[in-house]
Formats: structure tokens, sequence, C-alpha cells
């Protein structure tokens, strides 16, 4: 039986999620999937230049499991591109991350970071390290112990 895919964190959902090639009709069109763990992978290092280190880090999951998405996104799109087929995003084993905020107790300064980058040292507005998270915090997971990016609440 295989195991259980572990959840990915994704930070937002992609704007446009069908693609096709002009001038072919649907219904001739043959479709890749693309979840959407596998089109963020692309875009945290085929876009925004992370290394598959801090990509695998801010997905929470491993580097070797990273690899694995990465290669099946970037297979699936070349075949879209080069096979002519319909590519559409969706689906996946992934949750959205939740932000933390965060409040200077000195400058009052109130800031967000997501999950899965580490608690902040200093307060980047007067670098002082009497901060505290800020009470008002939404999202799954919060102050439940969940994991990097609110684990625990699916989203297909
Ligand atoms: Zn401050």
């Amino acid at each position: 039986m295989p195991r259980p895919k572990k959840i990915r964190c994704v930070r937002f959902l992609p704007q446009v999620n069908y693609f096709k090639p002009k001038g072919i009709p649907l219904m001739d069109l043959e479709e890749v999937v693309l979840n959407v763990d596998e089109f963020e992978a692309l875009n945290l290092v085929d876009l925004e230049d992370k290394d598959q280190e801090t990509a695998a880090n801010k997905m929470g999951v491993s580097r070797s499991t990273f690899q694995r998405i990465l290669s099946s996104a970037r297979k699936k799109v070349a075949e879209a591109i080069i096979q002519g087929k319909a590519l559409r995003i969706k689906g996946g084993n992934y949750v959205m991350a939740t932000m933390r905020k965060f409040e200077c107790a000195d400058c009052g300064h109130v800031w967000e970071i997501p999950f899965g980058t580490g608690r902040p040292t200093t307060c980047p507005s007067c670098g002082s390290t009497n901060f505290h998270r800020a009470a008002e915090q939404r999202g799954p997971g919060v102050g439940r112990g969940l994991g990097p990016c609110g684990k625990g609440k699916r989203s297909r």
C-alpha cells in the first residue's frame, strides 16, 4: 500500500489555471494536469531562483521529495509545450501557508512572515529583540503547535 503523500505548503494559488494552444478545438486537445504543489515548485526555483533546499523548506518537504515534485512539474510543462497539449493547474496535496504576525514592544511595528521561514531574530523596524507574536492570529494550525504552514487542513 502506498504511503499517504505528505502535505506541501504553497503560498498562493495560480491566477490562471488553464493554458491551451491557440487554434485547436478543446475536444481535440490532450490535457496535462499540473498539480498546485508542482506549480509552486516551479515558481520557487525557476522563477524566483530559490535553491532547492530553500524551496523544499518553504514547502515543508524533504529535498528528495522536492526534487521529485520539481522534475515532475518541468516534465509536464515541457510535455504541454512540445507536444501541443493543454495545461490545467489543479489539485495536489497542499495547504496554504499562513502568515505569522509579530509585534514589536519597543516601536509598535507589526509585521508578518510566512510559516516555515523561522522565527525572526530582531524587529525589522528598530532592531529590538523585544517582540512577540501578535495576538490576532488566523488560519489553521495557529496556536495548536501544528507544522510549518498550518498542517492539518487539506485543500483540494
Ligand atoms: Zn521595533
